[in-house]
């Protein structure tokens, strides 16, 4: 069936450590912990990933991306995503726009949501008023209220042509 539309979703949780730092969106955010990963554990824009390639049915980061490979050993979680945006635009689609949550405790999240829009906006080359990026706690409830880990979820709307 042909459409111009198409949407996706992804979510991801990485498990909060005391030896990591804690990048979320592209952003290095000071807190006394990080979260452990393969890569930079870079949790929001891995659903971001996840949710561009779901939309085009294409698998997900785990499958272009393996934990097991020792190339992703560290990696930018931005120069993933930037790879990610080129598959989608080879398949012959843009991003009409992403939204995305980021379920956390701590820290407060809010004084650095402006700046990790502004840096997925320039990987995915868009403007940043195409990315969503929003902050909530888990009301103490579940592993991210434990601060056991911090998960993000986000749909994304890809629309065919340039
Ligand atoms: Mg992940």
């Amino acid at each position: 069936m042909t459409m111009n539309i198409r949407i996706g979703n992804g979510y991801d949780i990485h498990r909060l450590v005391s030896d990591r730092p804690l990048i979320l969106g592209g952003v290095h955010i000071p807190h006394e912990l990080g979260l452990l990963g393969h890569s930079d554990a870079d949790v929001l824009t891995h659903a971001i990933m996840d949710a561009m390639l779901g939309a085009l049915s294409l698998g997900d980061i785990g499958h272009y991306f393996p934990p097991t490979d020792p190339q992703w050993k560290g990696a930018d979680s931005l120069v993933l995503l930037q790879q990610v945006n080129q598959l989608i635009i080879d398949q012959g689609w843009q991003i009409g726009n992403i939204d995305s949550v980021v379920v956390a405790e701590r820290p407060k999240l809010k004084p650095h949501i402006a700046t990790m829009r502004d840096k997925l906006a320039a990987v995915l080359e868009v403007e940043a008023n195409q990315v969503g990026v929003k902050a909530t706690t888990n009301e103490k409830l579940g592993p991210a209220g434990r601060e056991e880990g911090i998960c993000a979820y986000a749909v994304v709307l890809l629309i065919a042509g340039d």
